[in-house]
């Protein structure tokens, strides 16, 4: 798919509706985490929010994906298939969403640590978030896809030494789930395609940290940190403006949920 749809005003609108549902979805998730649920009953709440809301879950079946919510946990970057296994103490969980409505998609993801985290996860977790925001900073007309990638990279691997994955990367969202163009989260200033007004993107650090490689899981979906190490995911999709992007999703109604639920700490802001 290389064709790049520029979206308008009335398209942008639907794009948010969508992305705002998919993070009422994750603050409903984030309501019910806490140790000893599993993926498998997430999911099964995800799904029945967002039927009830009138929407379709955007991930289920798509390329045969079997569920509503990628669950990714510890060493799994993304694409983690939600199953019986329970959450422990000490775990961060990637939770990424997706739903389609009134013939658009929307995309969200936020990774959760669950009671005590050990310090340096807490940290990849912070520097995980930053970068997301430090791209988005990025997102504007006149900018190119590899400015987002640098600011990305250039924190991440730069300054703090973490692995930034190659192989997964964000996309433009419209009607279809992924839509060009790719938004690699490394990069280099001034170049690839051009950014420019309407265009929407979600935008998706995935750090690792300890070194960059990932395996693919037998499954053909779970995403692994080669090392072993605990990779973090923060996921916000926006419409490129002059100025300064527009936020399409909403991270706050998910830590607003995060405040109200005793078994997860929130994940400290560096702005
Ligand atoms: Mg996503
Ligand atoms: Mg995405």
């Amino acid at each position: 798919m290389s064709q790049i749809y520029y979206k308008t005003a009335e398209e942008v609108e639907k794009i948010r509706k969508s992305c705002l549902l998919v993070c009422k979805t994750l603050a409903h998730v984030a309501g019910l985490l806490k140790p000893g649920v599993s993926g498998t009953k997430l999911d099964e709440a995800a799904e029945e929010f967002i039927l009830d809301h009138g929407a379709k879950p955007g991930f289920k079946g798509y390329h045969g994906f079997p569920a509503t919510l990628c669950i990714s946990v510890n060493d799994v970057v993304v694409h983690g298939i939600p199953s019986d296994d329970e959450m422990q103490p000490g775990d961060i969980v990637s939770i990424d969403c997706g739903v389609y409505w009134d013939e658009f998609y929307g995309d969200a993801a936020y990774t959760f640590p669950i009671g005590d985290v050990p310090d340096e996860v807490l940290e990849l977790m912070s520097v995980t978030n930053e970068c997301l925001y430090r791209a988005i900073d990025n997102a504007i007309s006149g900018n190119r896809i590899g400015d987002i990638g640098y600011a990305v990279q250039s924190y991440a691997e730069g300054e703090h030494g973490y692995g930034v994955v190659r192989e997964l990367v964000g996309h433009g969202l419209g009607r279809n789930l992924h839509e060009s163009p790719e938004v690699p989260n490394f990069g280099k200033r001034g170049r690839g395609p051009l950014l420019k007004d309407g265009l929407v993107i979600a935008i998706e650090p995935m750090i690792n940290l300890g070194k960059k490689s990932v395996t693919q899981g037998k499954d053909g979906w779970t995403i692994r940190a080669r090392d072993g190490k605990p990779s973090a995911h923060f996921e916000h999709s926006v419409v490129v403006r002059h100025n300064q992007a527009d936020i399409l999703s909403d991270h706050l109604v998910i830590e607003e949920a995060i405040k109200n639920n005793p078994e997860i700490k929130e994940v400290s802001k560096k702005r």
